[in-house]
């Protein structure tokens, strides 16, 4: 009976394989993003979730075959940001919204930007921190519920009291209690430990920290050191345990350089780095998120009138403007770059927008582009699976109708989002 079973299953395996549906797409130029090249006239043949060939011309379809037609189009590798906060969305007033919010309002509209995020063309994101929701918003995507890019989360980000991302900054004191590890407040490093193990047992993929002051957290800091040199390298040290990289938040140059020194894979925003900071990014090879458009749109936010609350309105406006030009000086000093937005901190589905900033600060578009696919899969342990568009990866694509290597801009007008096999958005 066992062997009936078994050799019946195999059949109905091998049905299955030969009656994979495959859908050809027919490219007009397909990018080599690694040489940073466009190759004209490419067939991709996707069968279900994977390309299983790359061909020069318009490859003929066999019956049974769907294809799609991309000739006036180029097509590309899906998207990758590193940071993104989809839970959440900037808007006047928006601060106050977490003595109302309750998890599920917060989970319906993370779905919302979910979907936002996907149809502007990135298929993965890292979600550097939120209340939690952001895990279940990855199940979900991940179980084909909700529509919405690839997610690699934090969680919740880990903090120290009163540090940026602490929860009950700003609270009445009866309200504002102490948060422990639990909810990613650590003092000393026994407590680092345990918040790490508490992400993981939480669901996270990977570990992000608040290494310094920062813009939107109530409070009057926003670039001074948050964490010991020591607390950081126990977190970074335990996250190895689980497999976890360390992301770090970090404005002031005094926090980037403990967290560098401490062993973190990428620095987020990294404003006021000095040269030193730059010298320590090349010594460890540590990666700079530079979160260009967030900065430049917390500034503008931040010259309306109660958009944010009164502590937060002066540290957008000193510290907002001054991305770019930490990303042009960076970039030109050879520190490593990786494409990552800060979205929530703008509207989700602007993140493209990013791409045009980078240019403005010296970067060519094929390195702009790469950072946000090769350089980002690589960090986030998909090499073999994401960031090129090579047999065996996953089928994540997009589609564009312009040469973004000659106009990056084109990026902010995405025509065609395929992930994982399945077409979400085609204008073609
Ligand atoms: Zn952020």
């Amino acid at each position: 009976m066992r062997n009936f079973t078994l050799g019946l299953l195999c059949i109905l395996l091998s049905l299955g394989t030969t009656h994979a549906q495959r859908t050809l797409l027919h490219c007009g130029n397909l990018l080599d993003v690694n040489k940073g090249e466009m190759r004209p006239e490419m067939t991709v043949i996707v069968e279900k979730n994977k390309i299983t060939a790359v061909e020069k011309g318009y490859a003929q379809a066999k019956s049974g075959d769907k294809v799609v037609d991309l000739k006036k189009s180029y097509v590309l590798p899906g998207l990758i940001d590193m940071h993104v906060h989809l839970e959440s969305e900037t808007r006047r007033g928006g601060a106050y919204d977490r003595y109302t919010q309750n998890p599920p309002d917060v989970a319906f509209q993370a779905a919302k930007y979910a979907k936002t995020t996907l149809m502007a063309g990135f298929t993965t994101v890292r979600d550097l921190g939120g209340s939690g929701v952001n895990v279940a918003l990855r199940n979900a995507i991940n179980k084909g519920i909700v529509d919405g890019p690839r997610i690699f989360t934090a969680g919740k980000t880990i903090a120290t009291t009163g540090g940026h991302a602490d929860p009950t900054n700003g609270y009445r004191r009866d309200l504002m209690g102490d948060p422990g590890p639990l909810e990613g407040v650590i003092n000393g490093v026994d407590d680092a430990r345990k918040a790490v193990r508490q992400r993981y047992k939480d669901g996270s993929d990977l570990i992000k920290i608040t290494a310094t002051g920062g813009v939107l957290s109530n409070a009057k800091d926003g670039q001074g050191p948050q964490f010991t040199e020591e607390e950081v390298k126990a977190i970074v040290e335990t996250a190895k345990d689980y497999g976890f990289t360390v992301a770090a938040h970090a404005h002031g140059a005094e926090g980037m350089k403990r967290a560098i020194r401490g062993g973190v894979q990428t620095i987020e925003h990294g404003t006021l780095m000095d040269d030193e900071t730059i010298e320590l990014f090349k010594q460890y090879g540590t990666y700079y998120v530079p979160t260009i458009i967030a900065g430049r749109t917390a500034a503008d936010s931040a010259r309306i009138m109660g958009y944010y609350p009164p502590l937060v309105t002066p540290k957008a406006l000193a510290i907002g403007p001054k991305i770019q030009a930490t990303f042009a000086k960076a970039y030109k000093a050879g520190v490593n770059i990786a494409f990552g937005t800060d979205a929530g901190v703008y509207p989700h589905g602007y993140n493209a927008k990013e791409f045009e900033y980078m240019v403005e600060g010296g970067m060519p578009a094929a390195e702009a582009i790469r950072s946000a696919t090769v350089t980002n899969a690589m960090l986030l342990g998909m090499s073999d699976s994401l960031g090129s568009l090579e047999i065996n990866k996953l089928a994540d694509l997009v589609a564009v109708e312009a040469n973004p290597l000659q106009n990056v801009k084109t990026l902010q007008n995405v025509t065609f989002v395929m992930k994982d096999g399945v077409i979400y958005k085609n204008k073609n």
